[in-house]
């Protein structure tokens, strides 16, 4: 916009002086002839009452003024008359007159810049009975009038640019005005996430009517995703309350009746034995569900209370080979390895210890027997750290951050068969944060997994 207004200016600007310019000049060219013209119709009228040399002097004396000099010469040059200016003042000092009389001019009216100075010069014949075949020179002096129109044309350029730039500046505080919003609009939206949908809301007051309007939109969007948002929370609770309940319910009455049952067949304890594991699995994934939507909604109660790291450490690694007792020689597997004193972190003791537990029995899980799973105790720069190491397959840097969320898997079939529901490392990483602290994974395919949980000290 600025580069095209100034073209525009420039544009108008030039041809304003160039036709200024003009104008003035012919004006100035038609002023000398016209004194011309009149001069050998004086000289006619005086050389009726007087000789037509005297005459000559008369009438050059009559017309002559400040800016203006004549002379006139014969044919050859010999100079007949001059007028008084020629004589006097700067146009005597500065060498000008003498100049104007010694340079050649051809017949017409013509423009000449001679020294600093700028003449209109009109040469023409003079016919007069009783004189030679004269020339009359006239030179009207124009440099004051010359230099007058080029400061204007100084002043329209300077007016120009100045409009240019006030313009410029108008805009960009408009654009900025009105980006400002929008800046920070982009801003909002860049950090909401599904728990801070009600918290980004745009307030403008002073904004323009379209971007009033986007804000209005996309504060209604923010509210329309938070009702969904909950809703969807609200339904995960519900269902996983409403499914666990009777389904603990048959879980019970098929562990009793596997283990009461005396008189049932083979395949009957084979089907009551594949039922009472599917349903047990089942419980556990609701458990898991309830506990996430629990942790959502913000429904978790937490007793936070200062925990000896290095106990809960043990006391998952029991539990997690406990877990596994009947399918691996998982307690030669765990390597503990923790230095003293223990730190003390601020945790609710049953979650953390679940939190591990899942972790060690993820490395259980997805190393092969006999690789052993390490668990590592350390702190750092007032954080308690545990890291559990394994020596399994890894996890891809593309999956790293995925495998945090509900229901992923890195890959199904392996997944499948080590019969994850695909909940842990969700619930490890909301429990985590729910008590203050964070949790990272480190991995490289084929070199196994680092998971390490910190906690403020
Ligand atoms: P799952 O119940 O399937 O184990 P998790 O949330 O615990 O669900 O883990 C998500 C996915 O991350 C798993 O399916 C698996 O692909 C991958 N994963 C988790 N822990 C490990 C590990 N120690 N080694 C390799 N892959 C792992």
């Amino acid at each position: 916009m600025v580069l095209a207004s100034l073209v525009a200016i420039a544009a108008m600007t030039t041809w304003m002086s160039w036709r200024t310019e003009q104008i003035l000049l012919a004006s100035y060219r038609q002023q000398v002839v016209m004194v011309a013209d009149r001069f050998a119709e004086d000289v006619r009228y005086y050389n009726a009452i007087m000789p037509a040399d005297e005459a000559l002097h008369r009438v050059i004396d009559h017309r002559t003024t400040g800016d203006l000099g004549m002379w006139v010469t014969t044919a050859q040059g010999d100079l007949l008359a001059q007028s008084e200016t020629l004589n006097m003042g700067s146009w005597q000092t500065s060498g000008v007159a003498a100049d104007l009389l010694r340079i050649e001019l051809d017949e017409g009216v013509e423009i000449r810049p001679i020294q600093a100075w700028l003449f209109v010069i009109c040469v023409e014949p003079l016919r007069i009975a009783g004189l030679p075949n004269a020339i009359l020179h006239i030179a009207n002096d124009i440099t004051a009038e010359y230099q007058g129109l080029q400061q204007l044309i100084q002043m329209l350029w300077l007016t120009g640019l100045g409009m240019v730039t006030l313009l410029a500046a108008a805009c960009a505080v408009y654009i900025r005005r009105t980006l400002r919003p929008i800046r920070r609009l982009n801003h909002l939206a860049s950090q909401v996430t599904a728990e801070t949908l009600n918290d980004h809301q745009l307030n403008l007051r002073a904004a323009p009517t379209e971007v009033q309007e986007l804000a209005r939109s996309y504060n209604l969007m923010l509210a329309r995703l938070a009702q969904a948002w909950a809703q969807q929370k609200r339904f995960a609770n519900d269902i996983s309350h409403e499914l666990r309940t009777p389904l603990s319910l048959v879980q019970g009455y098929l562990e009793s009746t596997l283990r009461r049952g005396s008189n049932l067949t083979p395949p009957q304890r084979q089907g009551l034995e594949v039922a009472a594991v599917e349903t047990n699995r089942t419980v556990h994934l609701l458990t898991e569900l309830l506990d996430l939507a629990r942790i959502d909604n913000g429904q978790l109660a937490l007793k936070l209370e200062p925990v000896d790291l290095k106990e809960v450490v043990k006391e998952a690694i029991a539990m997690a080979e406990g877990d596994h007792l009947p399918t691996a020689d998982a307690a030669s597997r765990i390597v503990l390895d923790a230095q003293s004193p223990a730190p003390m972190v601020k945790a609710d003791r049953p979650k953390l210890r679940s939190v591990l537990v899942e972790l060690i029995d993820n490395a259980l899980r997805y190393s092969p027997p006999p690789q052993p799973v390490q668990v590592k105790l350390l702190t750092r720069q007032g954080w308690a750290m545990v890291q559990v190491h394994d020596q399994g397959p890894g996890i891809p840097v593309e999956c790293q951050d995925a495998v945090f969320d509900p229901f992923y898997r890195v890959d199904e079939s392996r997944s499948r068969s080590t019969g994850g529901s695909g909940l842990g490392l969700t619930l490890v990483r909301s429990m985590v944060e729910a008590m203050a602290g964070q949790v990272s994974l480190r991995s490289q395919p084929g070199q196994g997994c680092v998971f390490t949980i910190s906690l403020p000290i």
